[in-house]
């Protein structure tokens, strides 16, 4: 019996601003670990788009439990 962990992704917040991504990559740990609670972006106010952490695909609500384009679970 293997004790294999299943794959699992992340929501993340990403701002689609090329100079925020610069800034976003610079967050410490502890912080980036509540950016995908985040609404707006923190250097530029705009508002954040959802993603998988696997794929990248953009994701419509906030409240899936799975991806709905790689089929991985959500983790908190
Ligand atoms: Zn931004
Ligand atoms: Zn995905």
């Amino acid at each position: 019996m293997t004790d294999e962990q299943p794959a699992a992704a992340k929501l993340e917040k990403i701002c689609l601003d090329n100079e925020c991504q610069d800034h976003w990559n610079e967050l410490p740990a502890e912080l980036a670990r509540f950016t995908s609670k985040f609404v707006y972006c923190p250097f530029c106010s705009e508002e954040l788009n959802l993603q998988c952490s696997a794929c990248k695909e953009s994701l419509t609500s906030k409240d899936y439990k799975f991806c709905p384009w790689c089929g991985l679970q959500f983790q908190e």
